[in-house]
C-alpha cells in the first residue's frame, strides 16, 4: 500500500467537489469529503447514459444525506450535472449504446470509455475553479478493480499536474478509495457514518451496469448478475463475513 501519492488533506474551511455518480464509491466519497471539508458541492456528467437511474439514485443519496446526518447538511452545497453527451458520442461503448459487456481484444471490458476519468475531471476542475474549491474528489480505485488505466493513481497525479499547470491553480485531486477493496469501502462507510450511512447507501445507491432497480438485496438494488453487481455484491459479503468493522485508521 503506498499513499505517499495521495495529496495531503486541507484545512477543514476549504471546499470540495465530489465526483458523484450516485454509485456506491462516489456516495462513500461524499461523506468522506463531508466529514473533512466546510463546503462540499458534488458534479455529475450527463454523457448519455443508457440509465437515468443512476441520475435518480444522485438525489436520493443527497436527500438522504441532507435528512438522516444534520452536521453534513450544513455543509452540502450546490449540485451541479454537466451536460457532456458529444463526450459519449465520441467514446460509444457498453454503456452509452445497446451493446453486450465482455471483454475486448485490448483485456478491458466493453463497459471502459476512453478518458472518461479525465474528461470528467477537466470540467469538474474548471467548475471548481469557478466554485472557488481547492479539492477535487473522485472514487478511482486500483485494487479490486476492472483495470481501467484512467483510475490509476499515476493517471490522477499526472491529471493533477496538468490541471495545476494548465489552470495555474493548486487543486488536488484526492481518492479515498484507491487502495481500498470493495470490503474496505463498506468498512469505510461504517467508520464515516456508523450503520446508518451503510443502510442509506445500500438502499439509495445505484451501481448496476443494467440499470434495474429490483429486488433489494442486502448489499443494495441492482439485476445482481452483471459485473458492477457482482462486484458489489462481494465486497459487501466479505465485509460482513468478516464482522461488518469499521476501518481501523
Ligand atoms: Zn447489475
Amino acid at each position: 500500500m503506498s499513499t505517499s501519492q495521495v495529496p495531503a488533506a486541507g484545512s477543514p474551511s476549504d471546499a470540495a467537489l465530489v465526483l458523484f455518480s450516485g454509485g456506491q464509491d462516489s456516495s462513500v466519497c461524499l461523506a468522506w469529503a463531508l466529514e473533512r471539508y466546510a463546503r462540499v458541492e458534488t458534479v455529475g456528467f450527463d454523457y448519455g447514459q443508457r440509465h437515468s437511474i443512476e441520475m435518480q439514485a444522485r438525489q436520493s443519496v443527497r436527500a438522504a444525506i441532507a435528512e438522516r446526518f444534520p452536521h453534513w447538511a450544513e455543509r452540502l452545497g450546490e449540485d451541479h450535472v454537466l451536460d457532456i453527451r458529444s463526450f459519449g458520442a465520441v467514446a460509444e461503448s457498453a454503456l452509452t449504446a445497446d451493446r453486450a459487456i465482455e471483454m475486448t481484444e485490448r483485456g478491458l471490458p466493453s463497459t471502459f470509455v476512453p478518458g472518461r476519468n479525465l474528461v470528467f475531471l477537466t470540467y469538474a476542475a474548471a467548475l471548481a475553479d469557478r466554485r472557488g474549491a481547492v479539492a477535487l474528489v473522485g472514487g478511482m480505485c486500483e485494487t479490486d478493480f476492472s483495470g481501467y488505466p484512467d483510475c490509476r493513481r499515476d493517471t490522477m497525479d499526472a491529471m493533477q499536474s496538468a490541471l495545476n499547470l494548465g489552470m495555474d491553480r493548486a487543486f488536488r485531486i484526492e481518492t479515498p478509495l484507491m487502495w481500498l477493496t470493495k470490503a474496505q469501502t463498506w468498512a469505510l462507510a461504517k467508520t464515516l457514518g456508523g450503520e446508518d450511512l451503510v443502510d442509506l447507501i445500500v438502499v439509495e445507491s445505484h451501481t448496476c451496469y443494467q440499470g434495474e432497480r429490483g429486488q433489494l438485496h442486502p448489499w443494495g438494488h441492482g439485476c445482481g448478475e452483471c459485473p458492477a453487481c457482482e462486484l458489489r455484491q462481494r465486497g459487501y459479503e466479505e465485509w460482513d463475513a468478516a464482522g461488518r468493522e469499521a476501518l481501523a485508521e
